[in-house]
């Protein structure tokens, strides 16, 4: 375990477990930091190999999170996809991330899974092709497409 983390944190908050894994008050299997990302295992893996990659910025979910912080954790995501990759060798990777009780968040700091899968892990992200009514979905792709921040 490890609570050694790079002191260029940005906001912080008291009341969140990520936020004391990145001023070291809890442990931590970190597998990777800089500047402004942490990644480290996740205690309750889906599969072998299931880590998290998170911002040192506490934002509670992606609508929240500034650019300056996403991109940034983005690109560690594929860092440490690729040496998950490389180590667990799974059949396949799924990106994972949750915004909401509907959607099954249950720690409110931006996260994002790297979650190693094989096709018979049954863990049922994998849902059936049917076609939706093209009209609803072209009239949903306009109100969406107006609603995106400049
Ligand atoms: P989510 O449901 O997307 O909010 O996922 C939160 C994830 O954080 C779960 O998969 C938990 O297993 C994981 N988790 C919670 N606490 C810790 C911790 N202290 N260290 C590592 N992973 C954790
Ligand atoms: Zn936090």
């Amino acid at each position: 375990m490890a609570g050694d983390t790079n002191s260029q944190s940005g906001h912080l908050i008291e009341d969140c477990i990520f936020c004391k894994i990145l001023r070291g008050e809890i442990p931590s299997f970190k597998v990777f930091e800089d500047d402004q990302t942490f990644a480290f295992m996740d205690i309750n893996p889906l599969n072998e190999g299931h880590a998290l990659i998170i911002p040192k910025f506490h934002s509670e979910n992606l609508y929240e999170t500034p650019d300056a912080w996403f991109g940034p954790t983005m690109s560690t995501v594929r860092r440490v996809a690729t040496a998950v990759n490389k180590v667990v060798r799974p059949e396949g990777i799924n990106l994972l991330q949750a915004n909401g009780p509907g959607a099954m968040q249950s720690v409110f700091h931006l996260h994002i899974h790297v979650i190693p899968r094989s096709a018979t892990d049954g863990a049922g992200m994998n849902w059936e092709m049917v076609p939706g009514d093209m009209e609803a979905i072209g009239a949903l792709a306009e109100r969406i497409s107006a609603a995106v921040p400049s």
